[in-house]
This record gives C-alpha cells, structure tokens and sequence, in this order.
C-alpha cells in the first residue's frame, strides 16, 4: 500500500503528539515549575487561552462571514461550536485566573466545569458534525442556528451568574467528582470514535481536509489529557501544553474545515470546469481537439488583427474506405484505426500546425501563415505523403489511404465556416474523382450544391411519386425462356428528365434516403409481380437490388416479411440482391441472410467477381445464386482472362450447387460461350434492355396454358 505524503504528514503529527504527552508527563513529574511566580503562570495561561479563544472565533467567522451563499452542514455546525467553545473556554480561562468576565468571577471550581463542559461539547459536536457527509444548508438554517446557540449560551451564562456561589454547594463534591472523571473518559472515546469515522468514511482515498480534522482530533484528545490530567496548580507544564496542543488543534480545526468545506469543493468545481472545457474541445476517442476548437483557433489566424497578406490552409483529411474496415473489422479496429491516424498526423505536424478531429472518419489540419498559397499546398501535400499507410489491425497489416481537400484563406473563402465547408467539400469531390489530393475550387462548390440540389428533389420526389420500375427479364439459357426479372429503378425528374439509376442512387446512399426509396423499390416490385400473377400470368422471381445500409438495418427481414405479407406474395417468388461488399462483416452477414432466407427468399450475390470475397464465405453464407458482373462476361470474347473467370466463376458455382447468372449478355457469341460453360440464366441487351411495367408484360410474361 503507497502512504501519500498528506497520510505520512498526518502519522508525524499523530507521533509528535504523543512523544509531546509522554515528554510532559514525564516533566511534569521531575522538573520544577519553571515560573517564579503565580501571576507569571496565570499570564501564560491567560495568554494561552485567548489565542485559542482567537482560533475558535475564526473558525465561528468562517461559517459565519465566508461564501455565505455556499454553506455547508460541516462549516456551519463547526462555526456554531466553536462559537460555543469559544465562549466556554474564555470563561474558563477568566475565571481560573481569576479575570472578571459577564460580571462573575466564580472560582477555580466553576473554571474547571467550563472546561470539562467545553471539552464534552467540543468531543460530541466533532463526532456528530465529522462522522456525517456534509450537505449544502440555507441561510435560514444558518441563522436558525446560531440564534440557538446564542440563546443557550446567554441562558447558561445567566444562570451561572444567578447561581455563580451557590452551585458548588448545591452539587455535592461526590458528585462533582464522579461526572469530572465521566467527562474524563469519555472526551478522549468521543475524539477517538470520530477519528476512526473519518478514517472509515473516507478509507478509499484520504482527502488531506479530512487528515487535517484527524490531526485535530489527535490534538484535542492529547490537549484534554493534559488539561484534565494534571494537577493545575503543580509546576504548571502539563496544564500549559494541554492549553497550547488545544490551540494548535483549534487551528487545525480551521484548517480541516476551510479546506473540507470551502478548497476542496472548489478545487473539484475546478476541476470538473476544467474537465467540462477538455470535453467540450476535445474530442473522446482520439483526444484531439475537435471542430469547436478549430473553428476558434482558425478565428485567431484570419481574424483582422491576424497577421495582414498571409495566407492560412486548412486541410481535410478523410480515410478512405473507412466503413468497410468498420464494417468488416468491428468498431473496435475502427477506432484503433482512427487513433492511430491521428496520432500520426499529430507526429507529423510542425509545432506551428494544428490537427483536429472533425467527427467520423475526418481529421483537419490547420497550416497557418504561409506568404503564398502555392507553398501552402506544397506543405498540405507532404504531410499527406508523409503519413505511413501500413496499419496494423487486429494483427494483420494493411495499407490504408487518405484523401485531403485543402482550402486557402482568403483565396477560398473568407470566414471561418466557408473555409472548413469548402476544404470539407474538396475532400468529399476529390474521392469522388478518385484523387487523393484537391484544392477547393468554384466547380467542385457548384457540383456540391448540384448534388444537394439532386437529394433535396429526390426528398420531394418520392412523395410525389416521381420515381419508378423498369423490368429486365432474366432467360434460362438451357430453354430460353423467361424465367425471373430484375426491377430497376428510375427517377423522371421534373427538370432533369429521365435519370438512371447511377446519377441518383450514391447520392441516395450517402442522404439515408435509399432506406424508403428502397422500401418503395421492394414494395412495388412485389405488388406487380403479385398482380401480374392474379392477372393469370405464370409465376416468376422477381430480383430486388438490396443497398448497403438497408442490409444493415437490424430489422431488415421484419421490413420484408411485412411487405409480403401485405402484399400477398410468396417469399419464393422474391429473390434480393446482394454486393460482396456487404459481406465484408461475415458474422453480421451471416445473420442478416439467415434472417431473410429463414422468410423463404432468395438470394443472389450482385456483380460477383468486382468486390474482393474471401471464398470461404460463399459456402458458409445462405446464397443460391452468383450473378458474374458484366465487366467479366464482356471480355469473354475479347481476351483470355474474362474467359477464364467466366469459367472458373460457373465451375465454383456448380460445385457449391449455386446458380449462376451472367449479367451484360450483349451478343450471340457470349450466349455461346455461356452455354458452353452450363451457366444457369442470363440477363443482358440481347434479351431486352429494362422495360417498362406494361410492355414487360406484353412482350415477356406467358399465360397460364390451361
Ligand atoms: P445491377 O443490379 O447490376 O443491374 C444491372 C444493370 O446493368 C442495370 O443498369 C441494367 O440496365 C444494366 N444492364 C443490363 N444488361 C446490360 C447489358 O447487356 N449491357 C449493359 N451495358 N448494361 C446492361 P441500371 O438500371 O442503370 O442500374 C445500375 C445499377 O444501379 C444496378 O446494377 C444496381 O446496382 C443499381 N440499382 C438499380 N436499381 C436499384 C434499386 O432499386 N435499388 C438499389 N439499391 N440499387 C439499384
Ligand atoms: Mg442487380
Ligand atoms: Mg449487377
């Protein structure tokens, strides 16, 4: 166990004192007084105890006067005794020397009874004020208080002075004698019992407040010995000591109670300010600064007294493909990820450089006053190229990529916001582009804008029910009939005219409204196959194009068996269409898949072959079918390799019993080739391109023969 210097402090102390009790009792019995005379005695006493009396009306003071506002239970109770004390021991120490105090002068014999009554108070307050937590207190308590203690000490003065020569008499010596050494004994279990409750209430960690009260205590039970012990009226040592250990006890009593009840409070008021500031310009996970303490401290470098003509950058850092790992690797590998990135740019600052953390996956990088902006993006660019792109996660290494938009005051802006807003811009545009690098210009804004412009119609365009289907059949190669179809969306936007489904669909991603528009898709496509089958058409799969953030809503699967409930369509007849990249997170995945296929649907994976896939996921996940990108099945005829994955694509297939797809059949010889190869279906311009609803109907489904 580490003692800490306050707890070692507090042992000395506690040392020292009783070195001092057993130093004085041995004194006290082989040394002579060494006063020549009473009076010199009773004036050390006299002395003695108005200090104390001092220190007791400071500790009154304290409750009395000091953050009045901030009382608390502990500062008032201790002001209120101590007020209490104070009084008592004045009389004791007046009387005793035999000083008129209130008009009384009553005697050794009174005198002592001050003490002892001083001392009992002082011992049950201590406990009762120390061994509690301390509460806040009203003024009204305050005032409460002391008029009572006010009232019981005039009262109790008042009788003593009515009775100041018969009292001695009227209790008798035996008596008297008994309650004093009561009193004896008791006071020093009082003191020890409320050590021992500080001790015990605040045995996790010791506040030295708190060992400032022990020590007093400490003192008290010594000075108590020594007062009461020791004849008064022998060499004077003991009684002296015990009254100065008093004072000294006194003071440590102030002491405990200011740092107790009025340092310690506001240090942790400090503190907790302090830590508020950190969390509210920090930022968690990485402990960099955040955006509120960039956007001050860029205040500072463009504001008008900033230094005139120079130029300051500010650089957005985004990681790229940050979601897959998040997605893939857990949060966990994310936010090691997201430590480690901006600790390395933190590394590569220069001290005049500030890195921040924007929220998600995005630093910035302040570089302030260059004399041109072209140095500027020189530096922006070295800093990029410096970062290490090997990151180890979860133990395997991997290279990681960083994009950065960079935006120059007072080139690309002229506040603080647009600044921020237009390097924020430059990344997003520039990844888009897949440029690691961009420096802000007027195009990238106006495409920014264009593309809010695109989300803010596509939020009015799905309640005004601009959005709609095209069908594109899907033909079993072996008989050529139509056996499925894909539903694809498409946007008739009121100025832009037809858009495809490439132009809206990232945006659609990115604005989470790909979560209703692809509710709407599933919906729709399910009530026209359900209708084209009451219409007595034969049965076929429709094929619904899942995206990534509807395959990861929790509720996926309840979504889609809603649907079908509602609309009547057997599961059978849905088939949903996943990407590889949504099956980065395998467990996750697993889940999500088993959930949709426990309903009784389909389900094929999109585009196989672009999206790098482990193999082993294929027979672990719940798929039936592959649909081979077109990218693959229009190389088949131009070169060795497309042919080759086309092959190797059905062949895997046809041993894990899956059916294949070929996606982008444009030609006769493709449709050859693929079935050459026993590919299951095909999809493509050569069948048909998508088609509207009605002439889907017309040209590609059959009735019923009977
Ligand atoms: P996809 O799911 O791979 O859909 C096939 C795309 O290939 C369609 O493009 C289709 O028109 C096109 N295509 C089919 N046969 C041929 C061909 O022989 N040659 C060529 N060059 N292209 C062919 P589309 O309709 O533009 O859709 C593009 C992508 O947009 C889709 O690729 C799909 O990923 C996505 N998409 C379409 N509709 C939806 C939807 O409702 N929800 C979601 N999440 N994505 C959708
Ligand atoms: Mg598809
Ligand atoms: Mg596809």
């Amino acid at each position: 166990m580490r003692i800490r210097k306050e707890e070692k402090i507090t042992i000395i102390m506690g040392t020292l004192g009783l070195l001092l009790l057993l130093g004085v009792v041995y004194l006290s019995t082989v040394v002579q007084s060494p006063f020549s005379s009473t009076v010199g005695r009773e004036g050390m006493y006299l002395l003695a105890g108005l200090i104390n009396g001092a220190v007791a009306f400071a500790i009154f003071a304290q409750g009395w006067m000091l953050f009045t506002d901030k009382l608390s239970k502990q500062r008032l109770y201790s002001a209120v005794l101590f007020f209490m004390v104070g009084v008592l021991d004045m009389m004791h120490i007046a009387s005793f020397c035999g000083v008129s105090l209130f008009g009384f002068m009553p005697g050794y014999e009174l005198s002592v009874w001050f003490l002892f009554i001083s001392h009992l108070i002082g011992a049950v307050g201590m406990l009762l004020i120390f061994s509690v937590p301390d509460k806040r207190v009203s003024r009204i308590h305050k005032a409460a208080a002391f008029a009572s203690a006010a009232i019981v000490l005039v009262a109790g003065i008042g009788v003593l002075e009515m009775f100041q020569y018969e009292l001695p008499q009227l209790l008798g010596a035996q008596a008297q004698e008994t309650v004093k050494q009561a009193v004896w004994i008791v006071v020093p279990f009082l003191y020890g019992l409320g050590i021992f409750a500080i001790l015990y209430r605040y045995r996790k960690e010791r506040p030295p407040a708190a060992l400032t009260i022990v020590c007093a205590l400490l003192f008290l039970t010594i000075g108590h010995i020594l007062l009461t012990a020791a004849d008064p009226f022998g060499n004077g040592i003991a009684h002296l000591s015990g009254e100065w250990l008093k004072g000294l006890a006194y003071y440590y009593v102030l002491k405990g109670v200011y740092r107790l009840t009025i340092e310690e409070p506001f240090r942790g008021q400090q503190l907790a300010e302090a830590q508020m500031m950190h969390m509210a310009y920090h930022d968690d996970l990485t402990n960099l600064p955040n955006l509120r303490r960039l956007k001050e401290q860029l205040e500072l470098h463009l504001s008008p007294e900033g230094k005139a003509g120079l130029c300051t950058g500010v650089a957005v850092i985004n990681i790229n493909r940050f979601k897959a790992i998040n997605d893939s690797f857990g949060y966990r590998a994310g936010d090691k990820l997201l430590t480690e990135v901006g600790a390395r740019l933190s590394r590569r600052c220069l001290p005049e450089e500030g890195v921040y953390r924007m929220g998600e996956d995005e630093f910035a990088v302040t570089i302030p006053e260059y004399l041109d902006h072209r140095a500027i993006e020189i530096r922006a660019l070295q800093l990029l190229k410096s970062i290490n792109p090997l990151m180890t996660i979860e133990e395997t290494e991997y290279h990681i990529s960083l994009s950065m938009g960079l935006s120059i005051y007072p080139h690309d802006g002229s506040s603080v916001d647009q600044i921020i807003q237009n390097a924020d811009m430059a990344v997003h545009n520039g990844k888009e582009q897949g440029m690691e690098f961009a420096r802000y210009t007027a195009s990238i804004k106006k495409r920014t804008q264009s593309r809010i412009e695109l989300e803010n119609d596509m939020r009015k365009g799905l309640d005004r029910e601009e959005f709609f289907l095209e069908f594109q059949p899907q033909v079993s190669l072996e008989t050529g009939r139509v056996v499925g179809m894909e539903a694809l969306v498409r946007w008739n936007h009121p100025r832009k005219g037809l858009l495809s489904p490439g132009e809206f669909i990232p945006v659609a991603e990115d604005s989470g409204l790909i979560v209703p528009l692809g509710e709407w898709v599933l919906r729709t496509a399910c009530q026209y196959n359900k209708k084209w089958q009451m219409d007595g058409y034969e049965p076929v799969c429709i094929s619904v194009n899942l995206s990534m953030r509807q395959f990861r809503q929790h509720n996926l699967a309840e979504k889609v068996d809603c649907i079908l409930q509602e609309v009547g369509l057997d599961a059978k007849y849905l088939e949903l269409e996943v990407t590889e990249s949504m099956t980065f997170d395998i467990d996750t995945a697993f889940d999500q898949l088993h959930r949709l296929k426990r309903l009784g649907v389909h389900i094929s994976i999109d585009d196989f072959g672009t999206g790098y896939s482990s193999l082993n996921y294929l027979k672990t996940l719940p798929i039936d079918r592959l649909k081979i990108d077109r990218s693959f099945v229009k190389e088949v005829m131009l070169d060795g390799n497309g042919a080759a994955i086309v092959s190797t694509i059905t062949t895997m297939a046809h041993h894990l019993k899956l059916k294949v797809t070929a996606e982008g059949v444009e030609s006769q010889e493709q449709l050859e080739f693929l079935k050459l190869q026993n590919c299951h279906e095909g999809q493509g311009y050569l069948f048909s391109k998508p088609v509207p609803a009605r002439l889907f109907e017309r040209r590609f489904l059959t009735r019923f023969a009977g």
